[in-house]
């Protein structure tokens, strides 16, 4: 199958979060898979297109330059829709709006792809609001050229209900879209505001998300954002689909950022590995003191505050320390920047984005704390199994559907997991957590079941296949 996706982030080009991943992830499973794959992103100011070969389309009024870059990656090729009032925004997202405009233009490049590089997507496959209103854009450009119709299919994967892009009515006219405008769903421009993940939702012919209990949590007040009753309106057509791992770079065995690796739970290397993380962030190490890492964009909805709030019982009942990274909101940043300096050696953040830190610290922890308040799927924790570091999670999307309660009697399940989304949920799982690390042979075994789940993406691929083929009639 030709299947054309469509983002704001592709990973290695650009990453804010687990969307990136998604993204790249997918791709490369399905072209490993023997699909065609192409992607279409913005081009951001941080992505060299030095020897890219440039396609011309209309958009509008104006003239549009798509960007075709030299190398496939892992198969894939990707493509880039070029703004030139936005060279100047280095940021993926504005934050205004901007963000309209440079997603209004990548609905308008899918909708011109096939025409511009005579290839012809068989399904177009589009990720979170940002890429929400190409079915919109796709019904604007079948009026305006009938003879010209494109019928492609379009599914819609929600990776998290907590975005939705929400911009004036103005923005359309403001941007020359005005065509766009006009097909809006009638319940749509009757609004002040335009939602793009709502009208995504209304008009994309698949809908998917990226774990079976988010697929069923949005359809409910406590998760859907506002737009639950949209979501039951079309359930029939959502399905959850986890997402996987790319285990060429999330893999001990041969993780690109460690100088060791390692294969077993008992692999001396993952303690020089520990203590490499514990020397780099300035912690107290010792084969006895469980580090609990925390890798996490610093939002609500990760729940931080949970930490927080549980910490100092947890310094003062346990010898655990703590190796956080993380960024996003500096009130969030300044708060644990303060708990770092008030307990030297015991409690490490570093704000900021550091792809090798983040690598180093999953490695090299015995745990990984992901205490979030909604999590679509999560990867931290995925990525954590694998590396034989004990996930703690809060039992909600993706962390639900992944990691199971430890039964040291019965020597199943891979982690641990509590209801509250509160610091004595937090608390009471990381003392239990605590109490099996104290049982070398527990300890062992947990992390031997955490080490051999598979999450790869190649296990998703036959749920895309069917669904894309069910939207195709094959
Ligand atoms: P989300 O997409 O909601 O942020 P996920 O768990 O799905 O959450 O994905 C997060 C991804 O971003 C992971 O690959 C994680 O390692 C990475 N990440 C998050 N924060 C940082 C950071 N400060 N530095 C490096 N990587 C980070």
């Amino acid at each position: 199958m030709k299947i054309l996706i469509v983002t704001a982030e592709f990973a290695p080009y650009a990453k804010t979060g687990g969307l990136a991943d998604a993204t790249a992830g997918l791709s490369h499973a399905l072209s490993e898979a023997g699909h065609d794959v192409r992607v279409l992103i913005p081009r951001y100011p941080g992505i060299r297109v030095k020897g890219a070969r440039a396609f011309l389309y209309r958009d509008g009024e104006s003239v549009v330059r798509l960007f075709r870059l030299t190398r496939k990656r892992d198969g894939v090729r990707v493509y880039l829709c070029y703004v030139p009032s936005l060279s100047r925004v280095k940021d993926i997202y504005a934050g205004d709006d901007r963000d309209a405009l440079r997603f209004l233009a990548l609905s308008e490049a899918a909708t011109a792809f096939s025409s511009t590089i005579n290839w012809r997507p068989d399904v177009i496959h589009c990720h979170d609001w940002h890429a929400a209103l190409v079915p919109t854009a796709i019904k604007a450009h079948n009026i305006c050229l009938p003879d010209k119709a494109i019928n492609t299919p379009t599914v819609l994967t929600l990776h998290n209900m907590g975005y939705q892009g929400v911009f004036p009515m103005t923005v359309f006219a403001k941007y020359g879209y005005e065509r766009i405008l006009s097909v809006l769903p009638r319940s749509e421009s009757a609004q002040e505001h335009c939602n793009f993940l709502r009208v995504g939702i209304l008009t994309a012919d698949a809908l998917t998300t990226v774990s079976p209990t988010y697929a069923r949590e949005i359809q409910t007040v406590q998760f859907g954002m506002g737009l639950e009753d949209y979501i039951v309106k079309r359930r029939q057509s959502l399905t959850g689909i986890l997402n996987g791992v790319d285990y060429s770079s999330w893999d001990p065995r041969n993780d690109p950022y460690l100088e060791q690796h390692y294969d077993r739970p008992e692999a001396g290397e993952k303690f020089a590995i520990k203590s490499e993380l514990c020397e780099r962030v300035g912690l107290r190490c010792a084969r006895d003191i469980p580090v609990i890492g925390i890798v996490s964009r610093l939002a609500e909805q990760k729940g931080i505050d949970l930490i927080v709030d549980a910490l100092p019982d947890l310094l003062k009942e346990t010898n655990a320390v703590f190796a956080m990274l993380g960024s996003g909101d500096p009130k969030i940043g300044k708060t644990l920047h303060a708990l770092a300096s008030k307990n030297p050696q015991r409690v490490a953040f570093t704000e900021g984005y550091d792809e090798e830190l983040a690598h180093l610290i999953i490695a090299g922890s015995d745990m990984f704390v992901v205490p979030s308040r909604y999590e679509p799927c999560g990867l931290t924790q995925l990525y954590s199994l694998r590396y034989g570091t004990i996930p703690i999670v809060r039992a909600t999307g993706g962390l639900a559907d992944t990691v199971h309660q430890f039964d040291p009697d019965s020597g199943t399940g891979n982690g641990c997991i509590f209801r509250d989304a509160d610091a004595d949920g937090l608390k009471w799982a990381v003392r239990t957590a605590m109490r099996w690390y104290a049982q070398p042979d527990a300890w062992l075994k947990l992390m031997g079941n955490a080490m051999s789940a598979d999450f790869s993406w190649h296990a998703r691929i036959p749920e895309y296949a069917a669904l894309y083929g069910r939207l195709i009639g094959t």
